[in-house]
């Protein structure tokens, strides 16, 4: 025989009973006829509970008693013929009637007890069994609506009533005997004491209901028909990427709704453990979808762990002081204590000195436990062995669950490394004896961060999402968004990373999505989308989501974003940047910036501050960490100035060359700005210091390309008539090149620890002599390359080759540790 429960969403609305009756359809012919368990429809449950709140705080419940009868009435409205409609209506309205005067009573009152309440909410069940039955009753033979509130036993907790299986098992298979040839539809969640009281299982009971069924009929199977595809690896409704598991054992189903996994009610699985009753979780929305088996044995799985839940609000109680240490009985009298008062106690941990006790409450239980330790504890906290107890809230419980964790070392570090790297404090933590579960306590604000990083961290064959903040929207932006763009779909496939850009600013607007900006329209939609910038509300509001796998890229040239880099760093966040300004502002900045970067394990990534998008600083990162040491480093970093020499040959005129250069897009605004060599002194003191020297800007000796007059003309235009004139200072310079045949060359030298940059005239056996177009050159000689030196060589500048490199460290976020 089966069990079938139906949960609240199964019997919600008038679509959900259609497709139950379609399922139940498909199960006729069977052997044997199925028992139907029902929750209460959706809602319904929390509705009178509302009520009953609201009488006994002296409030009107009117309205809610019409919502529950508009509920119902509709269903039989539409979903029955309407000669057989009436008996349906009458014996609603006699239950909504007796529910009536009880939340009168409670009214008058103004006293709500548990008792009362029980009985308030066993409506529900008793409601939508009548109203199914009835329905049922139109295409199957026999239908008889069963208020299992009689033939489930309890004790008096009420809210949440043991179950005394023996008596009610031998009810249950009295009453199915003799309603054998019946079609049962039956109460989930209700029962009753041995004197006739209304209790209930707790919430999310009927589950329970269905397995204690089960195993009073041996039942083959229990049927648990929800809305989801049967257990996922994580709450669908925190973490997109859940995804269905095909097998459980009950060990691990227990472990996982335990720890919050809400579609199946824990106890369930105790009845059905102990007659290996196999508990199938399906989707009533996809019947055709095999959902979850639970079963004894784990099955096989190519995953670590199985799932990730996680309780939303708890609080914690620390208990610490010399009084505990040695004494025998101290944790036995204390979770006694909570015992009796029915303070379940979610998770325990004790350090080992025994010096302090941790445990995790329900918030509503918290404040009771803290008075009854202290009254239970007054003389010990007198006497000063035991500290006041310290209560905290706003706490989640996370839990990894799963059997192979036992047989796979390693779990708890690469749940660790997930939590700490997204900057998620961890305030206690507890591994069951059995292997089966690490459970965390953390922030609750950081609870969605947390889920999801983990869920990436554990099931990391599936994708990675990245999410992006951006910053500029210039060429190098623009070019980059292009590049991703073009290459989603290749990373998704062969590199396991999902890009999302969640928001983009310029200096004039800025945008957020959640769900990701699309890549094709970015620009509409900050125009047309976006509101005002403002670079502080843009860092805020990107700390404020709280995402997982976050990276903030900084494509300006400005100062203003270098500003929050530590205030990026401290929430943990990578930062990518082409922006030098960083780097090469003070040392003790740019210090600070790796130190603040490193303490929370987060990325900070400028390979494209020197030479675009060619490894120079990724090598002279690898050199040191591999213990070489820099000796000497010659380098041409200024694509710009290499494109002048290059081209100043023959009889072009220098002005020309700068012209030309100008048009072609290979200079700032102000070619000035190229040719003075500040652009080159900056990307070699990133490098000098990344070598390991302590260097200030103006350290560095710079030599000027530009005569005097030039450099002081007031403006763009009065800059190049200066030039044209100064034409006979440039020619001095490549006449003498010539005639030595040699090549203007502007380089940088690192050298005994100092560093200039000069004009040169190098002949061929020098390797930059024949560098072409605006390449960058680098050469490194160090004790290990001390014969030859280590060059680096190609495109060092333009937004193709600096976006790329971009791209590059942005997919390397988070690969390196
Ligand atoms: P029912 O009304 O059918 O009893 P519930 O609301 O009690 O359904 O349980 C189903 C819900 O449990 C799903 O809609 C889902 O949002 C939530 N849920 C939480 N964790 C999980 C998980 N790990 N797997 C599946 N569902 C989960
Ligand atoms: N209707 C009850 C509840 O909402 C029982 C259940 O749905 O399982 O908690
Ligand atoms: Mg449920």
């Amino acid at each position: 025989m089966k069990i079938l429960k139906f949960g609240g969403s199964s019997v919600g609305s008038v679509e959900s009973i259609n497709r139950l009756m379609k399922i139940l359809k498909d199960e006729e012919g069977g052997e044997q006829k199925p028992l139907v368990v029902l929750s209460a429809m959706q809602g319904v449950t929390n509705l009178l509970s509302e009520m009953a709140l609201m009488a006994s705080q002296g409030e009107s419940f009117e309205e809610g008693l019409k919502e529950l009868e508009e509920k119902h009435f509709q269903v039989v409205k539409q979903l029955m013929a309407v000669r057989s409609q009436n008996p349906v209506f009458t014996k609603l309205k006699i239950y909504f009637n007796e529910l009536e005067d009880l939340l009168q009573g409670v009214f008058t009152l103004q006293e709500l007890s548990p008792q009362t309440r029980d009985k308030i909410l066993s409506f529900g069940e008793r409601c939508s069994v009548l109203l199914v039955s009835h329905i049922a009753g139109q295409y199957f033979p026999d239908t008889l609506a069963v208020d299992a509130s009689v033939l489930i036993k309890t004790d008096d907790t009420f809210g949440n009533a043991r179950v005394d299986m023996k008596t009610s098992e031998k009810l249950i298979q009295e009453f199915v005997d003799l309603k054998r040839d019946k079609f049962l539809f039956i109460t989930g969640f209700i029962a009753s004491t041995v004197d006739g009281k209304t209790t209930t299982l707790g919430r999310g009971g009927s589950d329970y209901t269905a397995a204690i069924f089960g195993s009073a009929l041996n039942a083959s199977t229990v049927e648990i028909w929800t809305d989801v595809d049967g257990m996922l690896t994580a709450d669908p409704r925190m973490v997109k990427k859940a995804f269905s598991l095909p097998v459980l054992s009950y060990t691990e189903a227990m472990e996982l709704s335990y720890f919050g996994a809400k579609v199946i009610y824990p106890p369930t699985m105790m009845p059905a453990f102990l007659k290996n009753i196999s508990i199938v979780i399906k989707n009533s929305f996809n019947p055709s979808f095999s959902g979850t088996i639970i079963q004894r044995d784990s099955g096989r799985s190519s995953f670590p762990i199985k799932g990730i839940s996680s309780i939303n609000k708890v609080s914690i109680l620390n208990l610490s002081g010399s009084g505990m240490i040695g004494k025998a009985g101290f944790s036995g009298k204390l979770f006694t204590l909570l015992a009796q008062n029915h303070i379940n106690v979610i998770l325990i941990t004790q350090s080992s000195s025994e010096h302090s006790i941790t445990f995790a409450v329900h918030p509503e239980d918290a404040h009771q436990a803290k008075r009854l330790i202290e009254n239970e504890f007054e003389l010990e906290i007198a006497a000063d062995k035991l500290h006041v107890p310290e209560l905290e809230g706003n706490l989640s419980v996370l839990a990894i669950v799963g059997e192979n964790m036992k047989k796979t070392p390693g779990m708890s570090g690469r749940l660790f490394y997930a939590l700490g790297r997204n900057g998620v404090n961890v305030r206690a933590i507890a591994q069951g004896s059995s292997e089966y579960n690490i459970s965390v306590i953390i922030s609750h604000n950081d609870l969605s961060k947390a889920l999801n990083a983990v869920h990436d961290a554990f099931f990391s064959s599936l994708k990675t999402t990245l999410h992006m903040f951006c910053l500029g929207t210039g060429n190098i932006s623009s070019t980059l968004l292009s590049q991703i763009r073009k290459q989603h779909e290749f990373l998704k496939e062969n590199n396991d990373i999902e890009i999302k850009m969640v928001g983009i600013s310029n200096s004039r607007k800025m945008h957020f999505n959640l769900n990701g900006i699309e890549l094709s329209t970015w620009n509409d939609t900050l125009d047309n989308e976006g509101e005002k910038a403002d670079l502080k509300l843009f860092i805020e509001e990107m700390k404020n989501l709280n995402l997982p796998n976050c990276v903030l890229l900084d494509n300006t040239a400005s100062h203003e974003p270098v500003k929050y880099y530590e205030e990026v760093f401290s929430s943990n966040i990578s930062l990518v940047t082409c922006n030098k300004l960083a780097n090469s502002g003070s040392y003790k900045q740019y210090c600070s910036l790796k130190d603040c970067a490193r303490k929370h394990g987060v990325d900070f990534f400028y390979e494209t501050n020197v030479g675009a998008g060619l490894p120079i600083v990724r090598t002279l990162k690898e050199l040191m960490t591999s213990g070489d040491r820099i000796i000497s480093i010659e380098a041409i970093l200024s694509g710009t100035i290499s494109y002048i020499f290059n081209n100043y040959v023959g009889d072009r005129s220098f002005y020309d060359v700068v012209k030309t250069a100008q048009e072609l897009g290979f200079t700032e605004p102000d070619p000035r700005d190229d040719l003075k060599g500040a652009d080159f002194m900056r990307k070699f003191l990133i490098l000098a210091r990344d070598s390991g020297l302590t260097l200030e800007p103006e350290d560095i000796v710079l030599e000027n390309i530009l005569p005097r007059n030039c450099i002081d003309a007031p403006s763009v235009e009065a800059f190049y008539a200066e030039l044209e004139a100064s034409e006979s200072h440039f020619k001095a310079l490549k006449d003498r090149a010539e005639a030595e045949n040699k090549a203007i060359r502007y380089i940088g030298k690192l050298e005994d620890g100092q560093v200039q940059i000069r004009l040169e005239l190098v002949d061929s056996s020098h390797p930059f002599y024949s560098l072409s177009g605006s390449d960058n050159v680098i050469s490194f000689i160090t004790e290990r390359y001390s014969q030859r030196p280590l060059v680096v060589k190609g495109p060092g500048a333009g937004a193709e080759v600096t976006a790329a490199g971009v791209f590059a460290e942005l997919v390397n976020v988070g690969h390196n540790a």
